[in-house]
């Protein structure tokens, strides 16, 4: 099947943008060319009805995302253009970045579950990385005589791997820490009370369902830990809620492709992204039709909203 939607798409709204050419009307020129007949428009947004976004989501509000409609051009050369989001869900506290009626203003909904980059506001940092910083800022302060505030905040610019030389005790299996993460986050959005009442106002997805953000290289160790009964026991609730599953060009592997055959088994929807932050990457959506013929779907198997 030919990837003819790409419903994941980030133009210079979205802070992490960098191609300042990634206007609405460029990118619709550029999938006009390349024959994709959907797209949808998918900014970080997060809406200021609900409290708990960070600095990042704080200019990235719904009101500022909504300016990309006054942003469209008359003639979308036969293309269904959607506008959309892309919120969060902070699974450390349970927040979804967005409200019911926030919902109303946009054509879908997508919601990560796996912003596992987003350390201290998605997912806590592991037990040893907390202890270092804590260690660290001690030394500063008795070293530069520097206020706890200062050094603290100079602790915090600290990675994980930087912080790995001063880790004592016992050790976190971190992949298996990020699976637990992963399986909590995704259940605990399924039973998040405005989840639902947002399901009556817009279709929603689940953009790169079990795919961790900045752990992409230990991401199939990651999946290991997880059983397939419990891919079962997840995707069964998701295709109870009418909530579809994001398809994009980073399916085509192994580990992810079974447990989106798990997912199909359960009779769940998907929807197509290509998560492009550039026109450039318009291109790559193509790169997600390897895994649909894997999967065997066909426009049956996919959300109603991003069919032509
Ligand atoms: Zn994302
Ligand atoms: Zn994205």
């Amino acid at each position: 099947m030919k990837a003819l939607a790409d419903v994941h798409v980030h133009n210079f709204l979205s802070s992490c943008c960098r191609d300042r050419t990634a206007t609405a009307e460029n990118y619709i020129k550029r999938y006009a060319e390349l024959g994709v007949k959907v797209l949808g428009f998918a900014n970080h947004t997060w809406d200021d009805r609900v409290a708990g976004n960070n600095e990042w989501y704080h200019k990235q509000n719904l009101n500022f995302e909504m300016q990309i409609k006054s942003q469209l051009p008359a003639d979308r050369l036969g293309i269904k253009v959607l506008i959309g989001a892309e919120t969060e869900f902070c699974g450390m506290t349970k927040t979804l970045g967005m409200s019911a009626e926030g919902a109303k203003e946009l054509d879908f909904l997508l919601i990560p579950h796996s912003h596992v980059h987003m350390k201290n506001f998605v997912i806590p940092d592991i037990p040893e990385v907390l202890a270092a910083r804590k260690k660290i800022k001690n030394k500063l302060m008795e070293a530069l005589g520097v206020s706890e505030g200062k050094a603290k905040e100079m602790a915090s610019r600290l990675n994980q791997k930087e912080l790995e030389p001063f880790f004592e005790g016992e050790r976190t299996d971190y992949p298996k820490y990020v699976a637990d993460f992963l399986v909590q986050s995704f259940e605990d959005l399924m039973f998040h009370p405005e989840l639902e009442k947002i399901l009556k106002v817009v279709p929603v997805s689940i953009a790169h369902p079990f795919q961790p953000c900045g752990d992409g290289a230990i991401s199939e160790e990651i999946i290991s830990h997880i059983s397939d009964e419990t891919f079962h026991r997840l995707f069964k609730m998701a295709a109870e809620r009418k909530i579809g599953l994001e398809i994009n060009p980073y399916c085509n592997l192994p580990h992810r492709l079974n447990y989106y055959k798990i997912a199909i088994e359960e009779g769940c929807k998907f929807t197509l992204g290509s998560d492009t932050h550039t026109i450039q990457g318009a291109e790559k959506i193509a790169e997600a039709e390897p895994a649909l013929e894997a999967l065997g779907l066909t426009e049956e198997n996919l959300m109603d909203f991003i069919r032509i």
